[in-house]
């Protein structure tokens, strides 16, 4: 008789989005005729830009061809590309990450979840909260997180971020061995300062901990004092693994391509103290688990770094933008208190008279007919609020703004 992973039977069943696509469908079934905003899951809307797409075209030529064919590529992903991101999204910025960091994937998802593969069980973890529900499940598979009592699991630290400390999560009281930090942030679209990043880099230092840094959101980035990447901060190379995606910067949700750069200097411990390069094990993890993201997709990511690429991904990352700045702003001159959306494309509302986060997200459904996340869905501290993305179209979140700012909510 075989025996499966029993923590798996430790997660919900019912995962968030599941639950907010019943409820919409419930709706819709009892209101045929009404149209909704659905401004809940966080896909994007607009199509790949003409750069991307000519390159895809071309690389599909190639393969259609014997003598230019690619079959298996290398499992930390071709050089064009590695050379292009490291050139591009860290020594421009002054930034010191080398080519062969950097390990192309099909996705910060998988590869924010497989990372816990080279970490031991008895690693204490940490987590913002509200937080990308990920971090959690995979560490619940992983044996890492202990048993859920009241709603939080009793082996994981909780770095609550509310309006109360400002979404600036404080330091923990017990030691945690490995941090997660996403910012900009999903859900509450809040971000760091470089001074405020450097504390948990500070912290990692001390105690000899492992930040995962997911700055899938980086391209939303539109202030100064915020970080693109947490290697700006010192000492970072030592201490943190970076996760980006393409899938918001350019579209790619459905191509799937990105990257994650674990420094050479990091260093892990195994149980008896010996210090281990944690690039060597990320690099035996993924040649032996994954064998690269496909040719298309990698040939499609290089063309966003080539002057077009640039210009079309911004212009698109700008239009969500204007609709955060649409949904923060209306909904501020609505009455109602809002977080992030300046350099994220999540805006984090807090629900009016401190009604719970399903019932408000209910009544924005019924009411308004615009359908958000609920913020306890991401975790203890998210009760009280709900999350609306920025990217549906402008006229949709002109429309969304407009309904909300025209209902009472008691
Ligand atoms: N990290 C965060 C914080 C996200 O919000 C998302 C997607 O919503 C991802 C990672 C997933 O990125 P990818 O599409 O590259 O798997």
């Amino acid at each position: 008789m075989f025996h499966i992973n029993d923590n798996f039977c430790k997660l919900a069943e019912s995962y968030l989005f599941s639950e907010v696509a019943r409820r919409i469908n419930a709706f819709k079934d009892a209101h045929p005729d009404a149209e909704i905003i659905r401004m809940g899951i966080g896909d994007v809307t607009k199509p790949l830009c003409p750069a991307v797409i000519a390159a895809m075209h071309d690389a599909v030529e190639e393969e259609a061809d014997a003598a230019s064919f690619h079959g298996y590529g290398p499992e930390q992903g071709y050089a064009f590309l590695r050379e292009a991101i490291a050139e591009n999204d860290y020594h421009l910025r002054g930034i010191d990450i080398s080519a062969d960091e950097i390990f192309v994937s099909d996705g910060a998802k998988s590869d924010t979840g497989n990372i816990g593969d080279i970490l031991a069980r008895g690693n204490r973890v940490a987590v913002t909260d509200p937080v990308y529900p990920v971090y959690v499940d995979t560490n619940v598979m992983g044996g890492r997180a202990g048993e859920k009592i009241n709603g939080s699991w009793d082996r994981i630290i909780y770095l609550p971020v509310t309006a109360e400390n400002g979404f600036v999560p404080a330091l923990p009281s017990e030691v945690a061995d490995v941090i997660y930090l996403c910012y900009p942030n999903n859900p509450t679209g809040t971000t760091l300062t470089r001074d405020q990043l450097k504390v948990w880099v500070d912290y990692a230092l001390k105690h000899g901990s492992l930040i995962l840094y997911d700055s899938a959101y980086e391209a939303f980035i539109r202030e100064d004092d915020v970080p693109h990447s947490i290697y700006e901060i010192e000492g970072a190379r030592k201490v943190a693994i970076e996760f980006r995606s393409f899938s918001k910067t350019a579209g790619f949700t459905g191509v799937r391509c990105a990257y994650t750069v674990v420094p050479k200097e990091l260093k892990g411990y195994t149980a008896d103290g010996k210090e281990i390069s944690m690039h060597h094990l990320w690099n035996r993890r993924q040649c032996t688990k994954f064998n690269g993201a496909s040719y298309v997709s990698q040939r499609g990511a290089a063309a966003i770094y080539t002057p077009e690429g640039k210009a079309q991904t911004r212009e698109v990352v700008d239009y969500y933008l204007r609709n955060a700045e649409v949904l923060r702003k209306g909904l501020i001159e609505a009455g109602l208190e809002v977080f992030g959306g300046v350099n994220a494309p999540y805006v984090w509302i807090k629900t009016p008279d401190d009604m719970d986060s399903w019932r408000f997200f209910d009544m924005l459904l019924e009411r308004c007919h615009v359908a958000g996340t609920p913020g306890s869905g991401f975790g203890p501290s998210g009760e009280g609020y709900i999350r609306l993305t920025a990217f549906n179209t402008y006229e949709n979140t002109v429309e969304a703004v407009k309904r909300i700012g025209a209902t009472r909510f008691d």
